[in-house]
């Protein structure tokens, strides 16, 4: 049989392990990496930053961290040191080309047209389509030389990530940056700098945002400036940020990542007795959830300084909302090196930021925007024609419409992984390309696109319910387990991956259990 060719754009950790298990499936990739080394948004990142889940959720399922790495929560360096083991052990470096930024892909083969009247996945429900010529071609830049080059590729798996590339920049209808003397930059560009203490060192720093990113640079700013220079930090939402994965010594996975959890909440496409299950269980969930919010508050002094989430903990659990709070964030906000301040808007002036009520200006040199990422656009962009770029996001008002979370039902030949988000994005992408490279070897092939579009609504459907206002995050950590086992099902393994009853429905489970799916 003909060898086909498998594309593949990224060699973060998804990009890594849709390499991995095309290898295992007997293609021989070629990954396009725009940067010159493998493991995306850990290459550039704060120096502060650490690992938020455990290194149990956050690893390859056939690659356990190494045994020196006692931490629960590793530093940068130590994940990368990882994501290069396993790059070497697996041997991924040879198939990637770096420094080779995909500036498009385009499918060539049947028509816009055919496409949409198709019944079946690429015509025949197959990864390579009914073989009539499909192919995508694929724009790349190599940015050492500056050259550009097209190559063919009979699957296409794009990697590019979501929480790198495009930021999301506010806008403003009046009063914008333009009115600003100081530096205004992107969480992005500040990640990217290498001297920052130099940069903010006795700098007036206003940091704009209230997720992961903010939190880490306000903590990062006030211990180079401490109370002398205190930094702001402006927040519109206030979300659950931890200091440890487990309550009472109870680790969270109990609560929300084991088989039973999963019993309390809604699931798409599930049965009447699941459905029975979940609104009969829901008291017990909506209890669980203030037990562990009294903890919370109880050990983080959130209420002191107004900054309890105005949403529950178990909805932060569903629409991946938790993350880990830099160490000594509160100390520092009681020593007066970190200014919290709530505004639902704010606007610019020549010497700073304007909040809401428009009476204070707070005086900045330096504005961090830790306002995000548009992963949707810049997945939306590296496909150059139109057709493609209108249907692959789907419409702002859901979720990005894949199947299992990786194929579009319209868009052929082509898979994307680490789109959707989990407990831990590692642990749900590696999933999605064992899943994906067992398709490409030909271990099932797809049902009807009326069916793939039925089970997407379905899951449209959970995200809004359990994703609420962030249903474009496709956060799925709560019935990662639900997910986990269509896809066992439709690689023909067994779902049930522990030993024994109690480990089975109580045990957490996590990305070791899925070890040696070849
Ligand atoms: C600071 C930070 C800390 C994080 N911490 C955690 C954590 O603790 N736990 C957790 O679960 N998640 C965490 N995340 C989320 C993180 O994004 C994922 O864990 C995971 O690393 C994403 O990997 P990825 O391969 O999908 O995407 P990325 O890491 O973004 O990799 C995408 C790769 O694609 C390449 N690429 C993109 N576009 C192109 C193109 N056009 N041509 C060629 N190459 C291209 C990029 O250069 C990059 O190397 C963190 C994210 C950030 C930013």
């Amino acid at each position: 049989m003909e060898r086909k060719r498998v594309g593949i754009v990224g060699a973060g950790v998804s990009g890594l392990a849709a390499c991995k298990h095309a290898l295992d499936k007997g293609f021989s990739p070629v990954v396009f990496e725009a940067d010159e080394s493998i493991g995306g948004v850990w290459t550039h990142t704060l120096e502060s930053t650490r690992l938020q889940a455990t290194t149990r959720a956050y690893r390859f399922s056939d690659l356990a961290w190494p045994a020196n790495v006692t931490e629960k929560y590793p530093s940068h360096c130590k994940v990368m040191d990882y994501i290069k083991s396993y790059a070497c052990k697996f041997d991924l470096l040879r198939y990637i080309r770096f420094n080779s930024q995909v500036l498009g892909v385009e499918y060539f083969g049947a028509t816009e047209e055919d496409i949409m009247s198709w019944e079946l996945w690429s015509g025949n429900g197959t990864a390579f389509g009914t073989g009539k010529d499909g192919v995508w071609r694929i724009t790349v830049k190599d940015s050492k030389v500056g050259s550009t080059e097209v190559f063919q590729m009979d699957f296409l798996i794009l990697c590019i990530g979501r929480h790198s590339g495009n930021p999301n920049i506010p806008g403003f209808k009046a009063n914008g940056p333009e009115l600003f003397r100081g530096k205004i930059l992107h969480s992005l560009d500040y990640s990217y700098m290498d001297n920052v203490a130099e940069f903010v060192k006795g700098k007036h720093v206003t940091i704009i945002g209230s997720g992961k990113s903010a939190f880490d640079i306000a903590a990062e700013v006030a211990r180079v400036n401490g109370t002398s220079q205190p930094c702001t930090m402006i927040y519109r939402t206030k979300h659950w940020l931890v200091h440890k994965a487990s309550v009472w010594g109870v680790e969270l996975g109990y609560f929300y990542l084991n088989r039973i959890s999963q019993l309390l909440v809604h699931k798409p496409g599930e049965g009447f007795l699941h459905y029975i299950l979940a609104t009969a269980f829901s008291p017990l969930r909506w209890a669980i959830s203030k037990v562990i919010e009294t903890y919370f508050k109880r050990n983080i002094p959130l209420q002191k300084h107004g900054m309890v989430p105005d949403y529950s903990f178990s909805y932060a659990m569903s629409a991946c909302l938790i993350a880990m709070l830099p160490e000594g964030f509160y100390d520092m906000v009681d020593e007066g090196s970190i200014i919290l301040k709530k505004s639902k808007t704010f606007s610019f002036c020549d010497k700073g930021i304007i909040l809401q009520d428009g009476n204070e200006c707070i005086k900045s040199d330096i504005v961090i925007l830790a306002t995000g990422f548009r992963g949707d656009l810049k997945l939306r962009d590296i496909f150059t024609a139109n057709w493609c770029k209108r249907i692959v996001t789907g419409s702002p008002d859901t979720a990005v419409p894949l199947y299992r979370e990786c194929i579009h039902p319209r868009i052929p030949q082509l898979a994307i992984v680490g789109y959707s988000e989990s407990l831990t994005d590692l642990y749900a992408s590696e999933r999605m390309a064992n899943w994906v490279a067992h398709f490409l070897g030909g271990s099932f092939q797809l049902p009807s696109i009326r069916c793939m579009e039925k089970s997407i609504a379905e899951w449209t459907k959970y995200k809004n319910r359990y994703n609420g206002e962030y249903y474009r995050r496709s956060c799925i950590s709560t019935i990662n387990i639900w997910f986990n086992d269509l896809l066992c099902q439709d690689i023909g393994c067994n779902p049930k991956r522990k030993n024994g009853f109690l480990a089975e429905w109580f045990q957490p489970y996590g990305p070791a259990d899925y070890a040696g799916l070849y």
